[in-house]
Order: structure tokens, then sequence, then C-alpha cells
């Protein structure tokens, strides 16, 4: 994929003179989100401009090491004041690695409230929302990291590209790709990787700070769930795991503990697709992963109020965890019958 010349001629005007910018990206922030955004704001505070990067949501602890992480701001923690107040005098608004609004929680109603910023999407999910200025809106990129990585190559020369903005490039690749194990791995991820690597980052150490520091709770955590929580069914094709408020104050949860479990079913050789439920306060959060063909996007859209990619999506259940579970299998066997399973 290319990013068209002629939306980068747009983004060249935009950023012609310095210009207060906020950068967004979605609630419960990963790596490709965190990444993403801290690389383009070390990028254009490096050209001039005045620039803020805002999350709804405080970010898993595994990826404190990433560099200026510290400077991220939190919608949930920080004054609510500082935040309305960058957002008011924002002239470009740029929204990473995120489709749809719903993805910003309260903070949707925060950005309203500016209605004279440009709104710049940079996103690789599936059916984004149009009411952006300018979207550079790429499905098949791996990453929103790759995607900004090709960004400051081509407008500012790939010699911009600092190993600090490398570090939190490389996070977002390499965590969207599942370690550059699934998605579009395509000749030219590999070169931007040897781009990043070139500016002296170390790879087996960013991949110890995000795969290998989790908490012993978690560890703990992840065996139960396996071996008492991951009900096969569909003839061993799908699975589905449950996570309740109680057993995660059992096992000293801390927020993103449970993420990668999702993934875990998916070693196994017949299954197609998995799905775990996590109770939130107001909502269970829906995780939906699948294998080749088999679309968990349209699913999470079906049944989940939902989206994402084709072979990763979430959404949303309002109902108790039983009921979840029970219009999960229900889903399931409709998808099935509908010859989408
Ligand atoms: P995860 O399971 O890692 O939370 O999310 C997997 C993918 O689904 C991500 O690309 C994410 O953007 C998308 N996704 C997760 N939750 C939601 C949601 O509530 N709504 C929508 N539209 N997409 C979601
Ligand atoms: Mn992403």
């Amino acid at each position: 994929m290319q990013i068209a010349n002629s939306k980068l001629e747009e983004l060249k005007n935009m950023l012609q003179t310095p210009q207060n910018i906020v950068i967004l990206s979605h609630t419960n922030p990963d790596g490709d989100a965190v990444g993403s955004s801290l690389a383009w704001a070390e990028v254009l505070k490096s050209k001039g401009h005045n620039v803020e990067c805002i999350v709804p949501s405080r970010f898993p602890y595994y990826l404190e090491f990433m560099p200026y992480i510290d400077s991220l701001l939190i919608y949930k923690n920080d004054s609510e004041g500082r935040i309305n107040n960058v957002v008011r005098s924002a002239d470009i608004i740029f929204c990473l690695d995120f489709h749809t609004m719903s993805r910003l929680d309260g903070l949707s109603d925060v950005i309203d409230e500016n209605q004279h910023a440009k709104r710049v999407l940079i996103d690789h999910h599936l059916d984004p929302m149009e009411d952006f200025d300018l979207m550079i809106s790429y499905p098949e990129a791996s990453s929103t990291c790759y995607l900004v990585a090709l960004l400051i190559e081509r407008l500012y020369g790939a010699e911009s590209i600092t190993k600090t903005m490398a570090e939190n490039l490389f996070v977002g690749m390499m965590t969207d790709t599942g370690n550059f194990a699934f998605s579009t791995l395509t000749p030219d991820l590999f070169r931007v990787v040897s781009v990043l690597v070139n500016t002296g980052i170390h790879v087996p150490t960013i991949h110890n700070h995000v795969y290998n520091s989790f908490t012993e709770g978690r560890a703990r955590l992840f065996g139960y769930v396996i071996n008492k929580k991951m009900k096969i069914f569909h003839n061993g094709t799908v699975a589905h795991m449950s996570l309740t408020g109680e057993e995660m104050k059992r096992f000293w949860f801390q927020q993103g503990d449970s993420e990668g479990f999702v993934n875990y079913p998916l070693t196994i050789k017949k299954m197609k697709l998995s799905a775990m439920f996590t109770e939130h306060n107001d909502f269970i959060r829906v995780s939906l992963r699948s294998r080749g063909d088999i679309d968990v996007n349209i699913f999470a859209q079906r049944y989940f109020h939902g989206g994402g990619h084709k072979n990763a999506a979430g959404g949303k259940s309002f109902v108790s965890m039983q009921e979840t579970i029970k219009h999960f299998e229900a889903s399931i066997k409709e998808y099935a019958k509908d010859g989408l399973l």
C-alpha cells in the first residue's frame, strides 16, 4: 500500500506553519494507540508545533517503559479542565488508531465542543466514520504505527525518525501483528522495521518489556481462565472464556492483565473463533479473534455493537455475564447457519 500523494499534500499544507495540535487515541489504549500517538507527537513537536496527546483511559502497566509515555494526558485521571482547555485551543485534531467516536467514551463530548479545528484520521480499522476533513484510512495497513512511520518518511524523510520515535513505532507494529505473526505482513513492513532498527533500537529489550513484564497474578489468572473458564463448542471450532469482577479481585487484577488471553484458544488446531468476556462497571467488554476467512468484524457489528478488523474485533454487552454467553452461543449458531462460520 502507498499513502496517496493528494492526502500527503493536504497534510503538508495543514502543517506548514506552527499549529496547536491534539492527538487522540482510543479508550483502553494499546501499544499501537500509544506508540503511534507518541511518535507522531514527537516528530510534530520537532517541527515547531505545539502538541498534546490525550487518551480516554489509562494504558496498561507493561507499556510504562515507552519513551515520553508520561506526557500522555489521561481523561479519567488528569484534571478535565486542563484537557478542555487543550482541546478548545486546538487548530488540528488527529484521531489515531480508532474509527468511531464511541471508542472515546466520555471524551467525545469534549471534542464536540471544538467545531473549528480540522479533524484528521490516521487509522487502519474497517468502516471508519466519515466526518473528517482528511482521512488517512488504510485498513490494509497492519498497524497505525506503520502508517505513522510512512507519513514521517514521506513528509520529513526517514532520517528524521529518532531512536525514541522508532521504539514507540516498533511497539505498535509488533503488538498489532501478534509479534509479526499475523495480519498483512508485507515486504514494505519489514523495510520499515529495518529503518527503525537502524536508529539503534534494541528489539529483544522492547520484546521483553511488552511480553515478559507481567505480574505473578496475571500468570496465575491465565492458568485459571484456560483451565476453568474456557468452553469449547461448535464441534471444537469455537471457544469462549469469561472473567467476572470477583475473579479479577481474586487474582489482584490490574488493567491489561487479560490482554492476549483471547488469542490462546486459537493455538488449538481446529479452532476458528475465540471470544473473551470481561466484566466492567457498566458493561461487559467483548474481545473476538478468528482465523483466516472467518470475519469477526461483521460478527462484532451484528451481535455486540462493535467492530474492528476481520480477524480481531471487539464490542460491548449490556446484559449479565450469563446472558452475554447465551447470546454469544446463539449468535454463533446463527452465524454458522448463514454460512459465515
Ligand atoms: P481488543 O480485543 O484487543 O480489545 O480489540 C480488538 C480490535 O477490536 C481492536 O482493533 C479494536 O479497535 C476493536 N474494538 C475493540 N472494542 C471495540 C468496540 O467496543 N467497538 C468497536 N467498534 N471496535 C472495538
Ligand atoms: Mn491498531
